[in-house]
């Protein structure tokens, strides 16, 4: 927490509050408005500040004022959660049901009385006896004080405390110092904290029991036991003298032999009495606590605190109590009193603990010399002639016996100005001293002052957040006029003046039952008056009983509704009128009630019974704003999605008529009414996939029908569902058989089940292993990308050859509990993240790490580690390096476990990477475990590697069409991934989802990427349809136009993978080598003002895509042949493929080539293998191409062999030999490209390590002819051109932007919709462009204006976004990439967002500067060749490059490593500043970084790695 001064009350409670708490249950005026408290708590937890109590980051909940804030409270403080609220006061009346049960808890709610300056204390009168401990304070010390005074109370008592406080009392206070820790650590009794944190209640529901006994057992329990001061016990009498934390001699209290207080036991009486049950918790024992606490405080501050707090005279003669704001206000004005004011020499009483009432504390402050005592109290709606505080005072001084009890004279204080105090002060008392004073005088205006209160009510006024606009659409849409809300927030006839009462569903289910009962009243008049003649023609009759027989059925109601309404208005008749006034009852309306956790709370909970039980038609539609988390799926109380089961079970159970409502639940996560629509969609994914929230319809009447009545729509997790209502119904049975059995089975059934089967594996491996001679030895890896994993099993593997007892098992999956009985560990981990262990090995840690019980004395261990000591350079982040293997060392010697050999640090930069150091490390094991010197070792079979993979997959068949049938697994085998990438598809999982399925035992979220064949990136309007049918069918909703100008779909399950390529099929397209060691698509600038220039361009684009295609006939096979055609599919190897181009272990990496028409190089034409650049002969036709070979993007952090190079230029060639030009250059690289190291054998390497003229001239030799000299050329930019252009022909061309080429419909922009309108009447194509953006191109003259109509109808005609914006883009990275080290798509617009003002600022508007994100050094986006380029290197931070050049011909250069936003921005906005003040005329960005210094210019590749601007240092 930071160390300046206090200035506000909410935030000295907030700290004290956050220091003494494990849960913080904040209530808010909603989500994304802070309370007086809230502000602070966030900023304390997000500062990770540590709390004394939990000793960690105490878990700070926020919740509506609106949402039954208390029944949060019950879940951790039922699992020993040392619980806070913090509140504004107008929950409390509503939360009696909760408060008298919390009251057992040692719970403390900090109440804000609302709205400050003239709070309603009735709101703290009306709960004044729900058991709970009041305390209030009035200055900010106060604040500080008393609120450390609850949290130490209710601890040591193990009561409930409520301490309220009207801020404005406080709000001209001076600032305060911040809390000594030493007397927050002094005062708090952590020791009785722990024990409430290791005590679980039994209860477990909120209906079962009435909650705790009324009695505690900590600190207040034993045989006649009274607490010490620190809250242990006391057999003994209060102790009196200097252990009295009462100061006798205080003017402002006076103490009191307490002696016969009548709850203290006497010795005699505890020495023969002895009691079984605890003693409940007594007011004195409150009282003696408080004085404790107060001593305490006293000795350490000097300040003083007693029950009441007096002020005035010692001997005054009258003395106003007062239960209201501003005391300070009325005490300055007693002390400035004249001899000829009322109010001289009178004392001001305040309670500061105000419950438990304490007479005795009470006749102590009060001077005994008061002859009269005015009460005001400051409450707005008195219910009795006197108020409960004159009712106290009463009791209290008529019970304590004195001779003379003052007269109390009670009054109602309404809002007092600072300038009618005086006034009002002289009224009061001159009424008081009058000889027969007037009771209950109302002081002050009543309803406060106007307009200044506003304000804070208006906080706490509902709403309905914009995101649920989406389903009120729907509704309306579904319903149109018949749609009747009967709880709309802003309904008019509900006949009741509190907004939020009106929206309450009970109030709207009641004022339903209302509605429908005036409707039968109306029907039955209908049927009577249908039977008379009072109507001037007979026609009215005959329809009013048509429609009286129909009035129920809505479709036939509705239908007639008109015609009679109609024939009455004609009849004219008094009858005709009197039915007329009420004509909307002719209409049957579909009436619905709202729940939502935002504006309509409670239907959730008892309000949806009601309902139900009712039997009445009501439709109900039910919104659930919680996001997923483990504790939302654990409190029982708060997951509306049992609604539905407890609606479904009502109905089965009772057939009852509810049958014909509907109820929807409705799932919309968010953490703030305020959130982004994406934010809500990724939640809504999130907690659907994980099967939190399962999608499903039951409709009982489908069962008559012979349809299934229960249907699950989720698709995902229907297997995994469907197991586990088989699992669960099998569970409930045995649990019915044998109820022992029960708690364990119900509770613990996952968790159970993981143990066992993590046992049995062990134990199956330990019979195995029983025959075999030799030490035992136990591998465990922890792994992300299997360097480990491979290592740990080779080294068991090895173990065994030298005849160990060996086991290999990835951390996670093995029995902790086990750990002390093994022998000899071997443990092998990577690191992950910032340091971080492996997804596999976390928990294992975690285990390792807080066990207090694992005793590895016994144990011999060791530990190998793989890490990269560069890839943290900064000095301050060096510690990463190894992280994980280096902590579990120390903490398994730690333990007591002894070292088998020093703990062995693999490094990526050593010559042979991690192999280096395991090298050294190995051979010492085998030495100290005795088996160093073993002869006749067998050969170990060498690695399987890519290549092996390829050789023997049968021209790339694999096991792919067996891997499809397996219904186990969402997955396909390790050897098929690899495979199916020349196919076009990646297996990937949903990265966001791992952690969380990993926690549940299931597998990670396979599916899989699509990527189309597309050359040129040129679609017909039918293909763009099929594509969206595609995305919208059979992948997660959107497309991907990629860097690369085709069509990419996510989220495509494993059962769906063929329909999608069958689909592709379909709509002419392939997917075929999209991704794998082949030539990929051919990439073609997009050229919308050349259309005759273009059009012979991607000609030659096509026909050497065609030309160089694989010719393997398995992706026919696998994926375009019908499952039952034997004919075709045919196992083994009975048909051979040929592979004339390719072999059968095809290149060693990809392969790209791409065109680029000058000017534009939107193609990036220096990036690819192949470059090629058009030249246009002096007639406009295409003439041939220069051609560029050996660029590329994909390189490794901190690896310096890697880097990314721009193309070389070969010279020109014509356009008629392109094609074979490209082939020969293929084939140099299939026999020279280096297959050992995929991460040197791009084209790139090849050039380099042959030498440029030595691949040339092979080429050359295999080509027969040579190259010709290059012709001149010039590019201008590598951007798009966007808005409209029109071509030599007249056709039109608009080019939209699509930010990082994402295709999606969001809640404000329906892009994917629009672009499908578009497909279904567009007559041209759609062209996508290498920078991901879209054109729509050839539009005629005559389609022109429909066209820019539905751009406009649809947002896509809008182009006006910052030049920077339309020159960025990113790649996919999380959460479907696998490679991803760090957001990129999803984060790229955020941070343009954050730099546009500066660009503003510095009239950079329309300056475009390209920047490029990726979230790995893959580049993907080709971000080594932007202007500006931020490369993901772990979650977070990026490697941050400068310079490039602006048309793509030049690399850029390392600037910073390893940044996050902050540094980014603090680089970005002076930078950009810099440019916008010191650019010379023309000078792009890229140029300019490089001419002031701040980079040095990449010449090439080879220099990528040099004078880099931050010096990367070698050693630790
Ligand atoms: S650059 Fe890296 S993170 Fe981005 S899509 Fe390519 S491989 Fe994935």
């Amino acid at each position: 927490m930071a160390s300046s001064s206090i200035l506000s009350a909410g935030e000295a409670i907030a700290r004290i509050a956050y220091l003494s708490s494990d849960v913080i249950v904040s209530v808010q005026p909603s989500l994304s408005t802070d309370s007086e408290f809230s502000r602070f708590l966030h900023q304390y937890a997000t500062n990770k500040a540590s709390s004394l109590i939990c000793k960690g980051v105490p878990e700070v909940q926020s919740v509506r004022h609106n949402a039954d804030p208390l029944l949060s409270v019950y879940q951790p403080v039922r699992s020993g959660k040392i619980t806070t609220v913090t509140t504004s006061s107008n929950i409390l009346v509503k939360s009696i049901p909760h408060l008298y049960r919390l009251a057992q808890y040692p719970v403390v709610i900090h109440v804000s009385l609302h709205p400050a300056g003239y709070p309603d204390y009735g709101d703290i009168t009306s709960i004044r006896n729900v058991g709970f401990t009041f305390l209030q304070s009035i200055s900010l010390q106060e604040a500080q004080d008393v609120a450390l005074t609850a949290h130490a109370l209710a601890i040591r008592s193990g009561k409930g405390v409520i301490h309220f406080f009207d801020g404005a009392n406080s709000k001209s206070d001076q600032p305060i110092a911040h809390e000594s820790r030493e007397l927050v650590t002094k005062v708090i009794n952590t020791d009785l904290a722990r024990q409430y944190q290791g005590a679980r209640s039994e209860d477990s529901s909120l209906y079962v029991s009435e909650g705790r006994p009324q009695v505690r057992n900590i600190g207040l329990s034993g045989d006649n036991a009274r607490p010490t001061a620190d809250g242990s016990l006391l057999h003994a009498e209060r102790v009196s003298g200097d252990a009295s934390p009462r100061d006798p001699s205080s003017a402002s209290s006076s103490s009191s032999d307490r002696k016969n207080s009548s709850s203290v036991v006497s010795e005699a009486e505890s020495a023969t009495t002895v009691e079984s049950q605890a003693k409940p918790v007594s007011s004195e024992d409150i009282d003696f606590i408080c004085d404790s606490i107060w001593s305490q405080m006293r000795s350490h501050t000097g300040r003083k605190y007693s029950a009441f707090n007096y002020t005035g005279p010692a001997n005054a003669d009258a003395a106003l109590f007062l239960f209201g704001s501003d005391p300070g206000l009325f005490a300055a004005e007693f002390e400035s009193a004249t001899q000829a004011d009322f109010f001289r020499h009178v004392g001001l009483i305040t309670p500061v603990l105000y419950r438990p009432w304490l007479a005795e504390r009470l006749t102590e402050a009060l001077p005994s010399s008061v002859k009269k005592l005015a009460v005001l109290e400051q409450v707005r709606r008195r219910t009795t002639k006197w108020g409960p505080v004159l009712l106290d005072l009463l009791m209290s001084l008529k019970a304590s016996g004195s001779q003379q009890t003052p007269v109390i004279v009670g009054y109602q204080l309404g809002y007092l100005e600072y300038t009618t105090i005086t006034q009002a002060l002289s009224g009061i008392f001159q009424n008081l001293l009058s000889p027969s004073p007037i009771q209950s005088l109302e002081v002050g205006a009543h309803e406060g002052p106007k307009g200044s209160l506003n304000g804070q009510q208006k906080e706490f006024e509902l709403s309905q957040p914009k995101l649920e606009n989406a389903y009120m659409k729907i509704l309306d849409q579904l319903f149109g006029q018949r749609l009747f809300i009967a709880n709309a927030l802003r309904s008019r006839d509900a006949g009741a003046q509190d907004t939020a009462m009106k929206a309450s569903p009970e109030y709207g289910f009641g004022s339903l039952l209302a509605r429908k009962e005036h409707r039968r009243r109306f029907v039955s008049e209908v049927q009577t008056v249908a039977k008379t003649r009072d109507f001037t023609t007979d026609t009215p009759q005959k329809w009013l009983s048509h429609w009286a027989l129909a009035a129920t059925d809505t479709t036939q109601a509705n239908k007639l509704a008109p015609e009679v309404i109609q024939r009455l208005s004609t009849d004219g008749s008094p009858a005709a009128y009197k039915l007329l006034s009420s004509k909307g009852l002719f209409y049957k309306e579909s009436q619905w009630l709202i729940g939502s956790d935002a504006w309509a709370y409670d239907l959730g909970n008892s309000g949806i019974h009601h309902v139900l039980a009712s039997g009445e038609n009501v439709n109900m539609l039910i919104v659930d704003s919680t996001p997923y988390s483990e504790r939302a799926a654990q409190d029982a109380a708060r997951r509306k999605k049992d609604i539905g089961l407890y609606a479904m079970n009502s109905a089965t159970l009772t057939s009852h008529p509810w049958l014909s409502t509907a109820l929807v639940m409705a799932y919309l996560p968010y953490n703030r009414e305020d959130d982004n629509p994406l934010t809500v969609l990724q939640e809504t994914k999130k907690s659907v996939d994980l099967g939190y929230w399962p999608l499903y319809r039951w409709d009982p009447k489908a069962a008559e029908k012979g349809e299934q009545a229960f249907k699950l729509d989720s698709e995902r997790i229907k297997q995994e569902l469907q197991e586990f209502l088989r699992r669960d119904n099998h569970m409930s049975q045995l649990m019915r058989r044998h109820p022992q059995f029960h708690a364990n089975l119900s509770e613990s059934y996952g968790s159970e089940v993981r143990k066992v089967q993590k046992r049995k594996a062990k134990d199956a491996y330990e019979a195995l292993l029983e025959g075999l001679q030799g030490a035992p030895m136990t591998v465990l890896f922890a792994s992300d990308n299997g360097n480990a994993e491979n290592l740990a099993k080779r080294l068991g593997r090895r173990g065994k050859a030298r005849g160990l007892k060996s086991m290999v098992m990835a951390m996670d999956d093995y029995p902790l509990e086990d750990l002390g009985n093994e022998e000899n560990v071997v443990l092998i981990t990577s690191t992950a993240g910032q340091g971080e262990f492996p997804q596999n090995g976390r928990n294992f840690w975690e285990g390792v790490k807080n066990g207090t019980d694992l005793d590895l004395v016994n144990v011999s261990f060791t530990v190998f580690s793989l890490g990269d000591s560069h890839y943290w350079p900064r000095k301050e982040d060096k510690h990463y390096y190894n992280k994980p293997g280096k902590d579990l060392f120390a903490r398994l010697a730690a333990l007591g476990g002894k070292q088998l050999v020093d703990v062995g640090l693999g490094d990526d930069q050593d010559p042979d990477g991690y192999q280096t150091g395991y090298q050294e490390w190995e051979p010492k094991l085998w030495d100290v475990l005795g088996v160093g010197n073993v002869e006749g070792l067998p050969d170990e079979p060498p690695p399987i590697t890519n290549e092996d993979i390829k050789a023997a997959s049968n021209f790339l068949r694999g096991t792919i069409a067996e891997g499809l049938q397996d219904e186990s697994t969402g997955a396909i085998s390790a050897a098929d991934q690899q495979l199916t990438k020349f196919h076009g598809t990646y297996m990937q999982d949903d990265r966001d989802l791992r952690d969380e399925r990993k926690a549940q035992g299931l597998e990670p979220a396979y599916s899989f990427m699509i990527r189309c064949r597309l050359p040129g990136g040129v679609a017909t309007a039918q293909q763009w349809q099929q594509m969206d049918a595609i995305a919208t069918n059979l992948g997660n909703e959107t497309m991907k136009l990629t860097t690369r100008q085709t069509f990419q779909f996510h989220g495509v399950v494993k059962g769906k993978l063929k329909p999608a390529m069958q689909g592709i099929n379909a709509a002419l397209m392939t997917t075929i080598a999209a991704c794998g060691d082949v030539n990929r698509n051919v990439m073609c600038s997009s050229l919308p003002e050349l259309s005759e220039l273009h059009r012979e361009t991607h000609e030659c684009a096509k026909k050497i895509s065609d030309h160089l295609l694989p010719s393997t006939t398995a992706y026919h096979e696998i994926w375009l042949k019908d499952d039952n055609n034997k004919n075709v599919q045919v196992a083994g190897d009975a048909v051979q493929d040929f592979e004339p181009l390719y072999g059968p272990t095809y290149l060693p990496r990809k392969f790209k080539i791409t065109i680029a028409i000058p000017p534009h190089n939107d193609t990036d034409v220096y990036a690819h293998d192949i470059g090629l650049i058009a030249i246009k002969g002096d007639d406009g036709k295409l003439q041939g191409f220069n051609l560029l070979a050996g660029g590329g993007m994909g390189v490794t952090h901190n690896m310096k062999k890697t880097y990314p190079q721009v193309g070389r230029m070969f010279g020109y060639v014509d356009k008629d030999s392109v094609h074979v030009a490209c082939e020969k250059i293929m084939f140099v690289q299939r026999d020279n490209g280096n297959r050992q190291n995929r991460k040197h054998a791009r084209l790139k390497y090849t050039i380099d390590d042959m030498g440029l003229d030595v691949f040339k001239a092979q080429v050359e030799e295999l080509w027969g002819d040579k190259f010709a000299e290059p012709k001149t050329f010039h590019f201008d930019s590598n951007i798009d051109t966007f808005g409209w252009q029109k071509d030599e022909k007249g056709l039109h061309h608009f080019t939209m932007f699509i930010e990082n080429g994402r295709i999606e419909d969001t809640a404000d922009f329906p892009m994917k919709t629009g672009l499908r309108e578009i497909a279904k009447v567009h007559k041209g194509e759609f062209r996508l462009t290498g920078n991901q953006h879209l054109i729509l191109s050839n539009i005629s003259e005559d389609q022109l204006d429909a066209m820019k109509g539905m751009l406009k109808q649809y947002k896509l005609d809008n182009t006006n976004f910052s030049a920077l914006r339309l020159s960025s883009s990113a790649c996919v990275a999380f959460p479907t990439c696998g490679l991803a080290m760090a957001e990129s798509e999803r984060y790229l617009p955020e941070l343009i967002t954050k730099l546009e003002g500066v660009v503003e600022e510095h009239g950079l508007r329309q300056d475009s500067i390209v920047m490029r994100m990726t979230g790995c050094p893959n580049g993907c986006a080709r971000p080594w060749l932007a202007e500006v380029a931020f490369v993901g290197k772990a979650y977070g931070a990026y490697n941050m490059y400068l310079g490039g050049g602006y048309h793509g011909q030049r690399l850029n250069k390392l600037y910073r490593s390893s940044i996050k936003e902050e540094e980014i921005l603090g680089i970005m906005r002076p930078l950009l500043k810099r440019y916008a003040l010191e650019r010379e005329e023309g000078e792009r960005l890229g140029d300019f970084v490089v001419r002031v210094g701040m980079v040095k210019a990449t010449r090439e590749g080879r220099d990528f790695h040099e004078d880099t601007a931050e010096v990367e240092e070698d050693e630790e």
